[in-house]
């Protein structure tokens, strides 16, 4: 495999750095990928910006036709983009990339120029709604009903963790249109501002209220907006839990500059015996392995890339990087506590904070991470399966 950038990809990565660089305030130190931070109050502002200013670019999904607004490019370089911006610690990286993919592969023609250039655009911005209090793990569980009528779906029931729903226009929801668990799901694409939806926020242990609870009271949805066939969900599905498996890359990304500014931090603080931080055995011995964890994630996302490239299926490695993604950035909040000692909880306005409380945010917000798009547990029972290790089913 050669890991060498192309020109046009260093040119990208060289344009999305001084895209940061010159919308992000002086000092950033960079938030965690998702919508969970963007619905800080301060940070939301700077995500709508960023992802406008993405969208101008033409750095969200990059890799779709032309019409549409993409600009067909290599999966290499939109695996360039997206890790550099969780690298950077950018808002705007946006999940609605995944639906507006899941709209090309499952939608109409006339869906797709309705619904994917204004994503592609920065304008759009989308929440999913596959969880309900029932359907978790055991997604295809999902008892939100569609009742189909002569011009249109009334929904009524329940989504819940719809992460950043209330700062999105659009989700997509997967209800029950017939009582068969597999081949009785269907998906909408949902205009949140429909009469009958109601919006309920949840705290997460951050203090940060970005999931949400939705709820449908006789919502009337129109039948253009069905994604795919009526009870056709299960490839929808399928589908859509390979792109969440992804986020275990971002998180890798993510641990990178984490570890860079607890580098810096060691390098420029003494110790007990007058020494820097950075000549701590112990210390040394703790970076170097998050930095070898870090190394094997980067590569498990290259892999990912190329069997992508070449056709081949992405199950097993997305299933492990969701893992490693998980533990990489536990570990990393961790360490992060080990070296700050006493100053590691505290919160961002202590003035006795260290690297701006970043440390504290990231050891409450990491424990959802091997939750958030399917579980540690689930996804090593992927890798244990027919993609991975080829062990028996599991009967239910
Ligand atoms: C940060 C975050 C963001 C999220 N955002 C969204 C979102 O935007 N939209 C959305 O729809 N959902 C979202 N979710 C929900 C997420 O998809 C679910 O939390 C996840 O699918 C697990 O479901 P559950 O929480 O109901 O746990 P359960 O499925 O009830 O699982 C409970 C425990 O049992 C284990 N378990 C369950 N089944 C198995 C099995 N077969 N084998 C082994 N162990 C098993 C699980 O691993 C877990 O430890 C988010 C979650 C988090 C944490």
């Amino acid at each position: 495999m050669d890991f060498r950038y192309s020109d046009e990809e260093l040119a990208a990565l060289r344009e999305v750095q001084q895209l940061v660089r010159e919308n992000m305030p002086e000092g950033w130190l960079g938030i965690d990928p998702g919508p969970e931070e963007e619905s800080r109050e301060d940070v939301l502002p700077l995500a709508i910006k960023m992802w406008r200013k993405l969208g101008e670019k033409g750095f969200i999904g990059i890799t779709l036709p032309r019409e549409y607004g993409g600009q067909e490019a290599s999966l290499w370089k939109e695996s360039i983009i997206l890790e550099e911006l969780s690298y950077l610690g950018s808002p705007g990286i946006d999940t609605a990339i995944v639906e507006a993919d899941l709209i090309l592969k499952f939608g109409t023609e006339e869906q797709k120029g309705r619904l994917i250039p204004p994503i592609l655009r920065g304008e759009s911005k989308w929440a999913i709604g596959m969880s309900e209090p029932n359907a978790g793990s055991d997604t295809f569980n999902v008892q939100l009903s569609a009742v189909e009528q002569e011009d249109c779906y009334i929904l009524n029931g329940q989504k819940i963790w719809s992460s950043g729903a209330h700062n999105a226009h659009r989700e997509v929801v997967y209800a029950r249109t017939a009582p068969d668990k597999h081949r009785g799901v269907s998906v909408f694409l949902v205009d949140l501002s429909t009469p009958g939806i109601s919006i309920r926020r949840i705290s997460q242990m951050t203090g940060i209220p970005a999931f949400c609870e939705v709820f449908f009271d006789n919502v009337r949805i129109p039948k253009e907006d069905l994604l795919g066939k009526k009870n056709g969900g299960l490839e929808i599905l399928l589908y859509a839990f390979g792109a969440e498996r992804m986020t275990g890359l971002f998180q890798i990304h993510n641990a990178r500059r984490y570890l860079e500014h607890l580098i810096d931090y060691c390098k420029n603080t003494t110790g007990p015996n007058d020494q820097p931080l950075s000549k701590d055995p112990l210390i040394r011995q703790r970076l170097a392995e998050m930095a070898i964890e870090i190394e094997v994630g980067s590569n498990l996302g290259n892999e990912i890339t190329w069997l992508a490239t070449q056709g081949k299926p992405t199950v097993k490695a997305s299933s492990q990087v969701k893992v490693h993604g998980a533990k990489v950035i536990q570990g990393m909040a961790n360490v992060g506590q080990q070296i700050l000692g006493l100053y590691g909880p505290l919160n961002e306005d202590s003035k006795w904070n260290k690297i701006g409380g970043r440390f504290r945010h990231s050891y409450l917000s990491s424990v959802a991470i091997s939750l958030a798009g399917g579980t540690s547990e689930v996804s090593r029972n992927h890798v244990a399966g027919r993609f991975g290790l080829g062990l028996p089913r599991l009967d239910p």
